[in-house]
């Protein structure tokens, strides 16, 4: 089958291995008018059948050698047993124990967080550098690229934050940002801290020891993308520091994504030709391959999971975007 994928970012760039993998001939359109950034958290510390998902997306990673490197981190507040029992379904080893450098009792997990090299993934995909167009037509969609059609049996749209504007999905674009702080303490570049009781995340910069971290809030602004969004990067590091101690600003740096009205993911068909993949929020990495493959499913196979399918928004006519999705 001819497919063609409009959007090359960690969606767009799962689904091209996968089906071609199934032997499919398979195009990625992307213009690049986002920022791609070196590595992202891979965590299964995550709820409900998010945990499988992420599951899935690491056996992805391991499947096609994107590189991943494996931290410790340590939880902090209060995180139901049932959600633990299922991060140790998925073979993550936690304890609960009193940790002196942060001066808190969390707990300790092993085996459920990395970093992963995304931009590798994304940067070794073929992709056709041009932004394509939509038409729909009855209960189909045209494609185009510069006026000119690009033909296919099947298209998927995945721009994330974009795919509102190609199209109209219930989903909303936001812009969310991290910043990177020196602090006094190597073990902060070894390790990945979720604090709910603070709240706030910190996870390794380069992981090599150095003294320095990324931490954030996963707070959301709607905006559209590419629009210029002013954030205050203090606000998350004076929560950060209530834990970690003296933190100095080095950069705060940002970009879009994609929300749902109940902030998890999302796919489905939306016309007789078109597909649909997003709603990735702010775990993209941890997610995107694993929804990929719910989409596969469903293009070659016909089968669909309920749970993520985009039409549980039918109906909704407004809606404010919420936590993001590592608040437990
Ligand atoms: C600061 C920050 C930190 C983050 N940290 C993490 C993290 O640690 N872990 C994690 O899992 N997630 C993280 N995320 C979220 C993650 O980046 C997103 O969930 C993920 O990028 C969504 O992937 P996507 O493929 O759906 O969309 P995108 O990555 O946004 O890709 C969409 C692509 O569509 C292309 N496009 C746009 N318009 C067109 C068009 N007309 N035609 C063709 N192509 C088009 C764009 O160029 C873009 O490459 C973070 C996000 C931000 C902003």
């Amino acid at each position: 089958m001819k497919i063609a994928i409009i959007g090359g970012g960690i969606a767009g760039s799962s689904l091209y291995y996968m089906l071609k993998k199934r032997g499919h001939e398979v195009k990625v359109l992307d213009p690049r008018i986002r920022r791609i950034f070196p590595s992202l958290i891979h965590s299964m510390l995550l709820k409900g059948k998010d945990v499988y998902l992420a599951k899935k997306s690491l056996e992805f990673y391991r499947e096609f050698n994107v590189a991943t490197k494996e931290f410790p981190s340590v939880t902090i507040g209060r995180v139901d047993d049932s959600v633990v029992e299922s991060w140790r379904e998925v073979g993550v080893e936690v304890k609960e124990e009193y940790v002196p450098w942060l001066s808190a009792k969390g707990l300790v997990a092993r085996g459920g967080d990395r970093l992963v090299y995304v931009k590798r993934l994304i940067d070794s995909v073929p992709v056709i550098r041009e932004r394509a167009s939509i038409a729909q037509r009855g209960n189909k969609v045209d494609v185009t690229i510069n006026d000119k059609s690009l033909e296919a049996e099947v298209y998927v749209l995945a721009t994330g934050p974009w795919n509102h504007l190609l199209f109209p999905v219930n989903t909303k674009s936001y812009y969310c940002w991290a910043s990177l702080v020196l602090n006094e303490n190597s073990l902060f570049d070894q390790t990945f801290v979720y604090d709910y009781e603070k709240g706030f995340y910190s996870r390794p910069f380069l992981g090599v020891g150095m003294r320095l971290s990324i931490v954030g809030d996963g707070k959301t602004v709607v905006a559209s993308p590419g629009t210029k969004v002013k954030v205050n990067p203090l606000e998350v590091i004076d929560k950060a520091k209530e834990r970690l101690g003296k933190l100095y600003h080095v950069y705060t740096s940002g970009e879009f994504c994609e929300g749902t009205p109940d902030m998890r993911p999302a796919y489905g068909r939306l016309l007789d030709n078109l597909y649909y993949i997003g709603g990735l929020n702010g775990y993209g990495a941890e997610v995107g391959p694993g929804v990929a493959s719910l989409l596969v499913e469903m293009i070659l196979e016909g089968k669909e999971d309920r749970e993520y399918l985009l039409d549980r928004f039918n109906g909704i006519k407004d809606f404010d975007l919420g936590k993001e999705p590592h608040e437990l």
